[in-house]
């Protein structure tokens, strides 16, 4: 069984090579998200399916990408969420929510997790996890999906629906336009460095609010932040990190005269993440 973990700060876009098996041209379209029958917004047992783990891989210190079976059929849009279990004594009736950071495309799924150690949670217990051992992914939910162009805000492990999307505007040649604006506390913390860099230029904003270093913008984002690098406010904002991140950009930016309409957020409701 193939195992592949590095210690690397985040992942260079060739790595995305590596693990990235796409097996058609054919995109779903985004626009699928006006198909609303098909969207569950809450978290659902329903469909439980036990999959394989193919693959790990550390992209920060403390979060790591799976790459697991995709069970036949399985379908999600981008931005959208499952509930993870572990199918082991004591661990199959604890229910997470993770991401999907893969593309509906791919002939696996991926997930992006971070680790809590500090406690015996189910984001330790899946770190430990290996190739060979199984998880048990069911419906995919979610409503955190692309509208249209816009500006991505991010609070750490916030990124994974941000991920899923801004790697389908790429692909699809849909990217330009869109912002966006990561807050991490140091360099080490970010994920995906090195791929967000390669697809986004100049549009990516990385901030940092313990680390002072250089090509990075140093503190939290506040309107100030906002307003150098984001013109237009009659667009999009989607904001997804810990709950008080999501309140407090939502915040700044009704003050700042932004749509209440032009606001998506959701919250990983999940403190210092
Ligand atoms: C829609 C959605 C999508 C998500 N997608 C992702 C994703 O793609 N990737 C990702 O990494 N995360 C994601 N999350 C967050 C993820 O669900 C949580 O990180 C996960 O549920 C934590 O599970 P746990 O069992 O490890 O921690 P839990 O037991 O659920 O604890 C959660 C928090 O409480 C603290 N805590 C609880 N008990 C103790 C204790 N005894 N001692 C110390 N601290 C304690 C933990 O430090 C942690 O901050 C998502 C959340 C939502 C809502």
């Amino acid at each position: 069984m193939l195992r592949f973990i590095r210690n690397n700060n985040y992942c260079k876009p060739t790595d995305l090579q590596v693990w990235s098996i796409s097996i058609s041209n054919k995109m779903v379209g985004i626009n699928m998200v006006d198909n609303k029958s098909k969207i569950r917004k809450n978290p659902s047992k329903e469909n439980p399916n036990r999959v394989e783990i193919l693959m790990t891989e550390f992209v920060t210190h403390d979060v790591k990408r799976f790459i697991v079976e995709k069970p036949k059929g399985f379908e999600f849009l981008p931005g959208q969420a499952t509930l993870l279990s572990i199918p082991k004594p004591k661990w199959e009736n604890e229910f997470r929510e993770f991401t999907f950071t893969s593309s509906n495309d791919d002939r696996v799924l991926e997930f992006t997790i971070k680790r809590y150690t500090e406690h015996n949670g189910v984001t330790k217990q899946l770190h430990l996890l290996e190739p060979g051992d199984e998880i048990v992914v069911h419906a995919p939910f979610g409503t955190i999906l692309y509208k249209g162009r816009g500006v991505f805000l991010a609070g750490g492990a916030g990124i994974t629906p941000f991920i899923a999307i801004l790697r389908h505007l790429y692909k699809t040649n849909q990217l330009k336009g869109n912002k966006l604006i990561f807050s991490n506390k140091a360099v080490k913390d970010i994920i995906l460095e090195g791929e967000f860099r390669q697809m986004l230029g100049d549009d990516l904003v990385l901030t940092l609010t313990e680390d002072d270093a250089e090509g990075y913008e140093h503190g939290m984002i506040n309107k100030e932040m906002i307003q150098k690098y984001v013109k237009d406010l009659d667009q999009k904002f989607y904001i997804c990190g810990p709950d008080s991140f999501v309140l407090g950009m939502k915040s700044i930016l009704e003050k700042m005269g932004v749509r209440e309409e032009n606001i998506v957020g959701e919250s990983f409701v999940i403190a210092g993440a």
